[in-house]
């Protein structure tokens, strides 16, 4: 099962894969961070047709067309801000990356991309939330045999070194 799990440094519009997941937010209209970098990379038809989706609420997932990215679908989530930890903020962003791999599946997709969600303009704690990254893709992994690989893309060394580690403790 860990050898389904790859941890890459990188920018996740590159990744040439079936599906890559957004770190999008409620009205899907796009934004700054991984959000930018993703509608910059995919050309203005992927607002058109996420303007049509007519929004998201926190922890669910939609799925639209990769245009001019390398990957064939983008699946939008909408990951918690981090409110100091007792507004449910562990179990929505579990919901995202459940919900997410769930999409991914009905696609038909056997590669998925992960950026880091939630951690940067919504402030969830890094090391937080890639242990709930990590252990719900492993979850998701043990019950299902369609996927091939998960690749979570660390957009720089502080991520990075944060999945290394915590994929240290979670797998051994
Ligand atoms: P959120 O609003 O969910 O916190 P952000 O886009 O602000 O989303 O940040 C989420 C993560 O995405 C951060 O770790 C940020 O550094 C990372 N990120 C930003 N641009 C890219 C990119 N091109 N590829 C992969 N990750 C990115």
């Amino acid at each position: 099962m860990r050898e389904r799990i790859e941890i890459f440094e990188g920018d996740i519009t590159k990744q040439q894969v079936d599906a890559i997941v957004n770190a999008a937010n409620t009205s899907l209209l796009g934004g700054g961070g991984v959000d930018g970098a993703i509608h910059r990379a995919a050309g203005p038809e992927l607002l058109e047709e996420t303007r049509k989706i007519g929004g998201c609420p926190t922890g669910e997932a939609r799925v639209s067309k990769g245009y001019r990215l390398p990957a064939k679908w983008v699946i939008h989530t909408v990951g918690p801000v981090w409110a100091g930890g007792n507004r449910n903020e562990d179990q929505l962003l579990a919901s995202c990356y459940r919900n997410s791999l769930k999409a991914g599946t009905e696609l038909g997709a056997k590669t998925i991309a992960f950026p880091s969600i939630s951690t940067g303009a919504y402030g969830f704690p890094l090391e937080r939330a890639t242990e709930i990254a990590l252990r719900e893709t492993k979850n998701f992994l043990e019950a299902d045999k369609s996927l091939e690989k998960v690749i979570f893309v660390c957009f720089g060394q502080k991520v990075f070194n944060t999945y290394k580690e915590v994929a240290k403790r979670i797998f051994g």
